[in-house]
């Protein structure tokens, strides 16, 4: 062969191979809320251009209220999996565990409307145990729905005693140390972590030490997110995503991928595959 024809042979695969590169990372993004406040100023069809250039393949979406996941799944149903956000309006964070009215919202919805989780909602200690949390847990469960936590090992603890067959999605790893983590996961085969507004476990293109072995140790549980839970945090999400896939290219290719976007499709594939049915 002529070192033409070797050239040209080099090239033409160059051209076929698939894109390896960390800077190619498709990126499943588990935490993206579109809030009312976000509607205005970022219409469906921008928000899901800032995701698509962004290179997010899929991306988990929860929204106070409801109508702007709908909004989004309307807009783009290969790119958003919707999530039901407990919260009609940003006010009802902090009161939903205790307000009797969310439960005939959630059920409605869930009625009206398909989605693949019950999140993000905030809920901590012994709150987890309240009543509309409790049914909350219950719905889940009935319509095979991953539950989106932010709160507490305390909380997580009592949603699996719940429902021990619970799949878990503990919105930001509890924003808790990779020891409290660990013991989580080891303890918790159903339950995976969003690694969403935290930069200690990897940042600056260098993952940390005691991450790296978390991540090493539990190939198949973590997942990023940018967290837009301000309409300002839209303006992150491109940025967000290659500052990801900085520090995901100091991990193995094959453990990059699954927590850019793998980990998430495997995540939500039975849920999926049930609404398409
Ligand atoms: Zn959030």
């Amino acid at each position: 062969m002529t070192i033409r024809a070797l050239l040209a042979s080099a090239f033409a695969f160059a051209l076929v191979a698939p894109p390896t590169a960390a800077a190619d990372l498709p990126v499943f993004d588990a935490h993206i809320h579109y809030s009312h406040d976000a509607w205005a100023n970022l219409p469906p069809k921008a928000a899901i251009d800032v995701l698509r250039k962004a290179g997010i393949r899929r991306a988990l979406v929860s929204s106070s209220g409801d109508e702007g996941t709908q909004r989004l799944v309307e807009a783009a149903p290969d790119l958003i999996l919707p999530s039901l956000r407990p919260y009609r309006s940003r006010a009802d964070v902090s009161t939903w565990v205790r307000d009797a009215t969310v439960v005939p919202f959630l059920e409605d919805r869930l009625a009206r409307h398909r989605y693949v989780a019950i999140g993000e909602f905030h809920v901590y200690g012994t709150d987890a145990d309240l009543p509309v949390v409790r049914r909350a847990v219950e719905l889940a469960r009935a319509n095979q729905l991953v539950l989106h936590a932010h709160g507490d090992a305390d909380a997580i603890e009592r949603l699996f005693r719940q429902d021990p067959t619970a799949r878990i999605l503990w919105a930001h790893s509890g924003f808790t140390d990779p020891a409290s983590v660990r013991a989580m996961l080891a303890k918790h085969p159903n339950l995976w972590c969003d690694l969403a507004f935290r930069s200690d476990p990897g940042s600056g293109g260098k993952v940390a030490p005691e991450w790296r072995a978390l991540f090493t140790e539990f190939p198949d549980r973590f997942l990023v997110g940018t967290d837009t839970f301000t309409p300002e945090r839209w303006l992150y999400v491109g940025e967000h995503a290659s500052w990801a896939r900085g520090w995901l290219a100091d991990l193995p290719a094959a453990l990059a991928e699954r927590i850019a976007w793998k980990n998430g499709e495997a995540l939500f594939a039975s849920v999926i595959a049930a609404r398409r049915q």
